[in-house]
């Protein structure tokens, strides 16, 4: 069966963890917009670890590239909506406690 090809990664506890740290180094903070309503409410949900370059088949094998904190962006789920406009739901996902949550391939049912 045809699986998305970073779904291995979004699910492993290395990009978790890689995630995680990051969001934790911004504070939970919005890098776009310093949206920091959410900061501090204890609701880290509202926010999504985003790869500026987009992971695709070819670089989904360069960790600089996928776990590089220079390819990383703390976006609020607005701002991360608006940067992929159709809406792709793959990236960090947090839970209210901060946990990464596990990534659901919406793609089968
Ligand atoms: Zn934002
Ligand atoms: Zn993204």
């Amino acid at each position: 069966m045809a699986k998305a090809f970073s779904s291995g990664i979004y699910n492993s506890n290395r990009w978790r963890k890689t995630a995680k740290a990051y969001a934790e180094s911004q504070h939970y903070v919005c890098e776009r917009c310093q949206n920091r309503s959410f900061a501090g409410t204890g609701k880290p949900a509202h926010f999504i670890v985003h790869h500026k370059e987009h992971l695709t088949p070819e670089n989904v094998h360069d960790d600089y590239v996928v776990y590089g904190w220079d390819n990383l962006e703390l976006l609020c789920i607005y701002c991360h909506n608006a940067v992929h406009a159709g809406g792709i739901d793959r990236e960090c996902r947090f839970d209210d406690d901060g946990n990464p949550v596990a990534i659901i391939d919406h793609g089968k049912h």
